[in-house]
């Protein structure tokens, strides 16, 4: 819960671990793995939970703490949990509360990562999954078995930017008794506190916008305090906890998040509104397009529409590759969020390992580019891209 009434900008730069004795202005690292006992009373009680007290950096640390606590404030959670990578915060998030034989209700456009998971690896637990369309909300409660644990979903979706109705699953999920878990990341709390419209966890990877400059790896799951105290109990255990280097990093990042965030999401807009008016661009989608099929949706549930851009290249595959071929300053990679603007074709690299049927289900197009942008000026952005359109027909 927010502990005071400060704005987002605030809490993101003023929420901080307690000073040492040297009385630092910015927060140290904390690069140890265990802490000490005053007494031999202090080390009974530190360990039958009967102080709160840092013991074993797997368990916490002050630098993950400081992270938790900053996260937990713009998410507007009671307690979270720092991972080593987003995927860590979304394997221990399901193992930790879910039995064997559960089944999970999750969107079909989920992080490829993701849904590796539900199609690889629960079901050696018999944890079973199924998809359900975003467009076909009103057929939810067919897909709910005696089963059902949990709904699960992303908004905006990798890649093609397409938007959940968070208040509605929100309001499903209540109704019928399911939890209620969002991978945030690609709007960040920033953006849009799935919180707010019902959801009971919030999961990030740190890797993306949080860090923003494509320097580490982290995860984060925030949200009602019980379910995080078993997650917690699951990490302690079985170990994915973020380094405390890491969490320093992440934590400064934080500081600057509104303000990049803010310069993300007007690049964004003016890149989007440029690539509709092209010849070579059958489509293009941006939540803050007043094309966007869910347009005002997104103006419901974000501030603004995100980092993200999709849009599909007139001549297919082949055309796609003398696209990319031609793209000079933008990064070829399969990261997003960083202060570099970044390049993506989502059929060859990040949804490579989907069968074509799949990948046609979740709307990838072999024409279909992701553009991630970043924080270059715009007007350098939108040349190098206009130079590579002129080269892919
Ligand atoms: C990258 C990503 C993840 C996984 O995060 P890692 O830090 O790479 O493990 C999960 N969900 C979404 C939506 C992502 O973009």
């Amino acid at each position: 819960m927010k502990k005071d009434e400060n704005q987002f900008e605030t809490d993101a730069i003023r929420i901080q671990m307690e000073r040492s004795s040297f009385l630092e202005h910015s927060s140290p690292i904390y690069m140890t793995s265990s802490f000490v006992f005053e007494d031999a009373e202090d080390m009974r009680a530190s360990f039958a939970e009967e102080k709160d007290r840092t013991i074993y950096s797997r368990y916490a640390n002050p630098n993950s703490s400081e992270l938790i606590d900053k996260v937990c404030a713009m998410e507007g959670a009671e307690a979270g949990f720092a991972f080593a990578s987003g995927m860590a915060a979304v394997f221990s998030t399901f193992a930790a509360l879910l039995e064997s034989g559960a089944h999970i209700l999750s969107a079909r456009r989920i992080f490829g990562s993701t849904h590796s998971l539900f199609t690889g690896v629960f079901p050696k637990w018999k944890i079973s999954h199924t998809y359900f369309e975003l467009e076909d909300l009103d057929t939810l409660e067919e897909l709910i078995t005696p089963a059902t644990r949990v709904i699960y979903a992303e908004s905006p979706t990798n890649p093609g930017v397409d938007l959940v109705d968070l208040g509605r699953l929100g309001d499903f999920a209540k109704k019928h008794n399911l939890l209620f878990i969002v991978d945030n990341c690609f709007a960040t709390p920033y953006l849009q506190q799935p919180l707010k419209f019902g959801a009971d966890l919030v999961i990030h990877s740190g890797t993306k916008l949080m860090d923003g400059q494509g320097r580490v790896l982290a995860g984060i799951t925030v949200g009602r305090a019980d379910l995080i105290d078993k997650i917690y109990r699951f990490a302690r255990i079985s170990g994915p906890a973020l380094s405390p280097f890491n969490a320093w990093l992440l934590s400064r990042s934080l500081e600057t998040l509104a303000i990049r965030i803010d310069r993300h999401c007007s690049n964004a807009l003016k890149l989007a509104e440029y690539l509709e008016k092209q010849k070579q661009v059958n489509w293009v989608k941006y939540p803050f397009l007043p094309s966007h099929p869910q347009f005002n949706l997104a103006r419901k549930q974000m501030k603004a529409g995100g980092c993200v851009v999709a849009f599909e290249i007139s001549g297919g595959a082949e055309a796609g590759k003398k696209f990319f071929d031609a793209i000079e300053l933008l990064s070829l990679s399969a990261n997003l969020g960083d202060s570099r603007s970044i390049v993506t074709h989502p059929a060859s690299t990040t949804h490579s390992k989907l069968s074509e049927e799949e990948r046609q289900a979740s709307g990838i197009s072999p024409g279909l580019v992701r553009i991630s942008v970043g924080l270059e000026h715009i007007d350098d952005i939108i040349r190098d891209i206009s130079r590579a359109l002129d080269k892919s027909c």
